[in-house]
């Protein structure tokens, strides 16, 4: 990721603890092989008026009830433990813990679970918090964050804007990190519901499994609230590698393994190559040109050249106008310059061309 989300945009709900107790209840119950609470038992009394007719939700914990019969006291015993870990999401996430051990669940409930935390998720766009909020649960989370980012650009990709909360105004769709498909207690868990362009979360990642990859091996992924970050290399790229067009190569630094998974789910590496490099090389040198002619910058030897590209590298960045990555294509075109072989010559007599046009 290129930034990660502030967790203090995270911050507990009633409905989230709601949903939990919900879970652990029934998981109590089964352990103590007694009959959970009913519907109206469970509800909580300062929101008892806004759950009542949400017959929706009784129905999918009434199934939840019923499925919760097919687990074993024991394993019921096992998952309630898990649940009562306050970093069990954290600790799936990070690898320490693996959910499908620790949560033994067998397929109806694990259905019924899905189902459940599906539906709560959907709730999410229609609860608030407190009856003055004008935002919904949904609509909050998505307020927070965006009102934390650095940069209103989509931290998985950084190629796509991040539209303002507004009522009136569609916003990001929040992705279920850890998908509800393999990890449905954290279904409407709040920091597993992270903002998301809409190319990362419906073209690339979908339902992709974070923690496992495509041949059945574990993998590591990094956490949206966490904070390791990547910044985007060029340097080893090669200026005139493909015909009129450099060979890009695009590593991550830090080198970390969670960034190789990053890339593998959002296809990182390919889109960078051909929706910002490929496409906006010429682009971006013109820009570079313009700035070089009006400014009456030198750019009469090898080492002109380098230092100019070295200064309009150091002009661009962040994330406007792609810069996280744009600076890194000027960055290496000025170290190439300096090169002691012909294509030190050859980047030199190209960007002279180019600023003398
Ligand atoms: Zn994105």
């Amino acid at each position: 990721m290129l930034y990660t989300y502030s967790k203090s945009s995270v911050t507990p709900t009633w409905f989230q603890d709601f949903v939990s107790a919900m879970v652990s209840g029934v998981l109590r119950a089964r352990s103590e092989q007694v009959p959970a609470s009913t519907w109206q038992a469970v509800l909580p009394a300062a929101h008892e008026s806004e759950l009542l007719g949400r017959r929706g939700l009784e129905s999918r914990y009434e199934d939840l009830k019923k499925a919760s019969l097919t687990l074993s006291p024991e394993d019921a015993r096992q998952n309630l433990l898990a649940t009562a870990s306050s970093s069990f999401y954290e600790d799936v996430l990070s690898g320490a813990v693996d959910y499908r051990v620790s949560f033994a669940a067998t397929a109806p409930f694990n259905m019924a679970l899905k189902d459940l935390l599906g539906f709560s998720f959907k709730l999410l766009r229609e609860i608030k918090n407190t009856p003055g909020d004008i935002l919904s649960l949904r609509d909050e989370l998505y307020r927070r964050a965006y009102e934390a980012m650095p940069e209103h650009v989509c931290p998985f990709c950084g190629l796509s804007t991040f539209g303002a909360p507004h009522p009136d105004m569609p916003r990001e769709a929040l992705d279920h990190y850890l998908s509800l498909s393999v990890y449905p207690l954290f279904g409407s868990h709040l920091p597993n519901l992270v903002p998301m362009c809409h190319a990362c979360n419906s073209s690339f990642k979908l339902a992709t499994d974070m923690l496992i990859a495509d041949d059945g091996t574990p993998r590591v992924c990094v956490d949206p609230h966490g904070s390791q970050t990547a910044k985007i290399s060029l340097a080893n790229s090669e200026p005139f590698g493909n015909g009129l067009l450099p060979r890009w190569v695009i590593d991550f630094d830090p080198a970390l393994d969670a960034f190789e998974t990053w890339d593998q789910v959002f296809k990182i590496r390919l889109r960078y190559q051909e929706n910002a490099l490929n496409t906006n090389f010429k682009g971006w040198l013109d820009v570079f040109a313009r700035w070089v002619k009006t400014s009456s910058v030198d750019v009469h030897d090898s080492n002109a050249v380098s230092v100019a590209l070295s200064r309009w590298a150091a002009i661009i960045g962040g994330f406007d106008d792609r810069g996280f990555i744009k600076k890194p294509m000027f960055e290496m075109l000025a170290s190439s310059a300096l090169r002691p072989d012909d294509v030190g010559t050859r980047v030199t007599q190209f960007v002279q061309t180019l600023c003398a046009l």
